[in-house]
């Protein structure tokens, strides 16, 4: 058996022709066009890229894209009073400061400090627990990307025994969250779960967010299993020269297809629905600040 290949490039391409098309509904019908915020502090590479590729796809839907880039040695208070006037600004309907910030600033302060009306990344408390309960609002990005391409993949998940590997509040949690929400059985992993493989091989969804290469062997793999790989993790390629690298995920994908149903691939599986699913977050915002319901 060779798994299909579940395509998240594509699948991110066509969920932002739909999030223009209510871009300009909104912009049409109601005199609306959203607005995103990026927040950067410092210049560390991996983010700047992040950045620019978040306010380019922002532009491309027909969103409003402002980017504030702040030096490495900005201080919290100027952060924060920054946050403050995004918050204020009616123009802007998502506000996004990109992790991880530099060391003298307490993350969780800058959480805290965006309006949850306007928190595109879900990582407010009041957001999270909206998730919990089942309330209007924004969605983890990369676990509503996950959810999507299952639901895409199987239809229903109902009845389902999901394994989720990881337990981080950016990806596992959330996860779990909306794998219940979609009534399947779930399972969370994390690095103190006894017999790991024996836990994954019970798995008719795997998601795999850890951070270690191909850390999940292909034998780990219930036949048939759908397999979401989360991970992003750069090792060396001595196979394409000197000093290359290449990205991996978490799942050895070669040895896992010769026994998944499906599986997304690294690059090109999950890493494009994050930042399509940002743009449909502020979409949401931009809807509920302004009264009406947002697109299903
Ligand atoms: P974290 O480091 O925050 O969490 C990793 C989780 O994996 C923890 O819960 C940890 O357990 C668990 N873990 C670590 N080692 C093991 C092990 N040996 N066995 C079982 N569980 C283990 O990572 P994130 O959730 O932020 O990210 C996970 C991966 O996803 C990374 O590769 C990251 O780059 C990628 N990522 C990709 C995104 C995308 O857009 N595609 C977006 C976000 C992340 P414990 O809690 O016990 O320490």
């Amino acid at each position: 058996m060779t798994a299909k290949i579940i395509d998240g490039k594509r699948f991110a391409e066509d969920l932002r022709g739909r999030i223009a098309g209510h871009v300009a509904r909104l912009k049409a019908e109601h005199d609306i066009t959203p607005g995103l915020a990026v927040v950067i502090v410092g210049e560390d590479p991996a983010s700047q890229v992040y950045v620019s590729s978040k306010a380019k796809q922002t532009a491309e839907v027909g969103m409003n894209s402002y980017k504030y880039e702040l030096p490495a040695d900005v201080t919290e208070v100027e952060l924060l009073e920054l946050i403050r006037r995004l918050n204020e600004d009616k123009a802007v309907h998502g506000i996004l400061v990109q992790m991880p910030v530099p060391k003298h600033i307490d993350p969780n302060k800058v959480i805290e400090a965006i309006d949850p009306a306007k928190d595109v990344d879900c990582f407010t408390p009041a957001n999270v627990g909206k998730v919990q309960i089942g309330l209007p609002g924004p969605v983890s990005c990369t676990p509503l990307g996950c959810l999507m391409l299952l639901r895409d993949e199987l239809g229903s998940l109902e009845g389902m025994h999901a394994v989720i590997i990881g337990r981080s509040n950016l990806v596992g949690k959330p996860m779990m969250q909306l794998l219940l929400r979609d009534n399947c059985t779930v399972t969370v992993a994390h690095s103190r779960t006894k017999d790991l493989a024996a836990v994954v091989r019970q798995a008719d969804i795997v998601v795999a967010a850890v951070g270690r290469p191909q850390m999940i062997k292909g034998d780990w793999i219930k036949p048939g299993a759908v397999v979401i790989d989360v991970g992003i993790n750069r090792i060396d390629a001595p196979e394409r020269g000197e000093g290359k690298t290449r990205l991996v995920g978490d799942v050895d994908t070669a040895a896992a297809s010769e026994v998944a149903g499906a599986i997304t691939p690294v690059p090109g599986g999950v890493g494009p629905m994050t930042i399509a699913c940002l743009l449909a977050n502020t979409i949401t915002t931009a809807s509920l600040i302004n009264g009406l319901t947002p697109p299903s």
